[in-house]
C-alpha cells in the first residue's frame, strides 16, 4: 500500500509568529482528528529550528538544501546542517528553484545524493511548462527530469523518494490540471519507474500532485488511482483549507 501524503509548501511566506501559529493549529487539529496520511510543512529555513521543537503530527521539512557539507557557499544551508538540527525532509527541484535560480538537473542530482546520505526524505519535484504541454512534449520533459536526477540511484535509495508532479502552468496560477491530465502523467511516471526499477518499486512510490490544489478540487484530484497525495502551496497557508485537503484521506 502506498503512503498517502499531504505536504504544504509555505514558500517565502509568513512571519515567525504566523508560522508558529499555523504549525500549531494544524498539529492541534490533527491531535484530535482521524487522518490517514503523512503531513509535512516545508518551511523557510530560518524557522526550521523553532518549528522542529514542536514537530508532532506534522513533519517539518526544508524547501531547499545545498549538496556540499560545508565550505565557501555564502547564503546556502547544507543537507548535513539540515539533518544536524533534526530536519526530516527536503524539497528538491521545485520549479521556482529550477526557473528563478537556474538549478540544473545535474545540481539536483547532487542534491538528491547529499540528502539521501543525510537520511533526509526527498520530495523530488518535476513538471512541464505550458509550452511543453501544448507542444505535446510534456511526458518526455518530465521523464527526462527523473532520468537525469533520480534514476542513477540504486533501488534501495530510490525506494525512499517521494515524487511531486507539478505542472508549472498550474503552480500559483489558479489553473489546475484536470484529474485526468494529472492521473495520466502520474501513470507515465509510474511506468518510467517500473522501467528503470521494478514493478514493486513503482507500485510503492508515492507520487503527489501539486498545482493550485485547494479544498474545492482536492477530493477529485487526490482520489485518482495514481495520485497519492498533494504538494500544496497557497492553500497550505490557511489552516482551514489545508485541514480540508488533509481530510480528503479521512
Ligand atoms: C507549489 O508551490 O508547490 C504549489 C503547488 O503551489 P500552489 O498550490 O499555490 O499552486
Amino acid at each position: 500500500m502506498r503512503k498517502k501524503i499531504v505536504a504544504g509548501n509555505w514558500k517565502m511566506n509568513l512571519s515567525l509568529e504566523e508560522a508558529q501559529s499555523l504549525h500549531s493549529e494544524i498539529n492541534d487539529a490533527l491531535e484530535t482528528s482521524e487522518f490517514n496520511c503523512e503531513v509535512y510543512h516545508f518551511v523557510p529555513s530560518i524557522y526550521l529550528s523553532t518549528l522542529l521543537e514542536s514537530d508532532q503530527k506534522v513533519n517539518v521539512g526544508s524547501q531547499n538544501g545545498y549538496p556540499a557539507k560545508n565550505g565557501a557557499f555564502t547564503g546556502e544551508v547544507s543537507m548535513s546542517q539540515l539533518s544536524g538540527i533534526g530536519t526530516k525532509a527536503v524539497l528538491i527541484g521545485h520549479s521556482e528553484r529550477r526557473q528563478l535560480f537556474n538549478e540544473s538537473d545535474i545540481l539536483l542530482k547532487e542534491k538528491v545524493d547529499a540528502a539521501l546520505e543525510e537520511d533526509l526524505k526527498v520530495f523530488f519535484c518535476c513538471g512541464e511548462t505550458l509550452e511543453e504541454r501544448e507542444s505535446g512534449q510534456y511526458k518526455q520533459t518530465v521523464i527526462k527530469q527523473l532520468k537525469n536526477s533520480l534514476f542513477h540511484l540504486p533501488s534501495k535509495e530510490f525506494a525512499k523518494i517521494v515524487i511531486a508532479y507539478e505542472p508549472i502552468w498550474a503552480i500559483g496560477t489558479g489553473k489546475t490540471a484536470s484529474p485526468e491530465q494529472a492521473n495520466e502523467m502520474h501513470k507515465s511516471i509510474r511506468e518510467a519507474i517500473e522501467h528503470a526499477y521494478t514493478q514493486e518499486i513503482a507500485q510503492n512510490t508515492s507520487i503527489l500532485y501539486g498545482g493550485s490544489c485547494k479544498p474545492s478540487n482536492a477530493t477529485e484530484l487526490l482520489n485518482q488511482s495514481d495520485i497519492d497525495g498533494g504538494l500544496i502551496g497557497g492553500a497550505s497557508l490557511k489552516s482551514e483549507d489545508f485541514l480540508k485537503i488533509i481530510a480528503t484521506y479521512n
